[in-house]
């Protein structure tokens, strides 16, 4: 089947779909972006990633391309052309097109909107859940607004290639102080000895993920003791579980950080109760179809 993509109000074949060189997202990093999965056919916490999506903008004082019912309306547009059962939308929101200068191009100038499909046959092997996954702990280079969604990934890439050469699928990152992060593209967790479940509160330090922010509502329903803190690397490696958390992870149980085994070393019932959850409350609230 043609893949499809969205460009300024235009759906082209993905091969031909391109953006200008002037574009600020390519200059400077100058955009934000946002990923919304697609479930048996409809969008999972959709409203949250619209939020957050509002939310980035204003904090770069951009435009929105386009109205938030527009925006579902070429979003669901999208899925369908592409024939999109599973997996993800990604929408990239950068300052438009404009001669190179720092500064913010002038107003009126049109932000740019583009957006892909990736489809996902299933959201993680089973040997993942079956084994869980390896993360390394690196160095947080990043910036000092981690909270906004923005395009500026570099220090993820570094981090996602360090992650791979090490054979782990994900590298968290961690604070002069030793606290960990989050992940490079999911937020991290633990459950202590003591069984409380312990994720960073969210600040200018992390992304606020939208997956997260459900992971809680659903653990404190389930009666779960949380804690919203820093945690350290050593609190990490003595953890009685771990996992990471994102739109297209859901929750993934973490069994080896930087090569130690977390816990008896296989996914833990905290993580996988709350992976069953999430997607049963996905099933129930029955989000928006795409
Ligand atoms: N933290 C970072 C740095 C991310 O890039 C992401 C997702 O891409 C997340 C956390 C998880 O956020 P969400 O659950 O909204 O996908």
């Amino acid at each position: 089947m043609a893949r499809w993509a969205y460009v300024n109000g235009r759906y082209v074949p993905h091969a031909l779909a391109a953006v200008h060189i002037e574009d600020r997202g390519f200059q400077f990093a100058d955009g934000v972006y946002e990923v919304v999965t697609v479930v048996d056919g409809r969008f999972t916490d959709l409203d949250g990633h619209l939020a957050r999506l509002q939310r980035s903008l204003d904090e770069l004082r951009m435009a929105a391309p386009v109205s938030p019912r527009v925006l579902v309306f070429v979003m669901g547009e999208l899925v369908r052309r592409n024939g999109l059962r599973n997996g993800a939308v990604y929408l990239q929101v950068t300052r438009g097109v404009a001669p190179r200068d720092f500064r913010f191009p002038p107003a009126g100038t049109p932000p740019t909107l583009v957006m892909t499909t990736r489809r996902l046959a299933r959201f993680a092997a089973p040997a993942q859940l079956a084994d869980g996954v390896r993360v390394i702990t690196i160095p947080d280079i990043r910036w000092g607004r981690r909270d906004i969604k923005t395009v500026g990934l570099l220090p993820q890439v570094l981090g996602k290639q360090r992650a791979a050469d090490a054979g782990a699928f994900e590298a968290w990152m961690i604070d002069p102080d030793w606290t960990v992060t989050e992940g490079c593209s999911s937020n991290a967790w633990i459950v202590t000895g003591a069984g409380v479940l312990v994720t960073r509160e969210p600040s200018a330090r992390i992304l606020n993920g939208v997956t997260r922010r459900t992971l809680l509502r659903l653990a404190r329903a389930q009666g779960i003791a949380v804690e919203e803190r820093p945690f350290t690397v050593e609190e990490a490696y003595g953890a009685r579980e771990a996992f990471l958390s994102s739109a297209t992870t859901f929750a993934l149980p973490v069994t080896r950080i930087d090569g130690r085994p977390v816990g008896d070393g296989r996914p833990g019932p905290v993580t996988l109760a709350l992976r069953e959850a999430y997607l049963a409350d996905a099933a129930r609230e029955a989000g928006r179809p795409a």
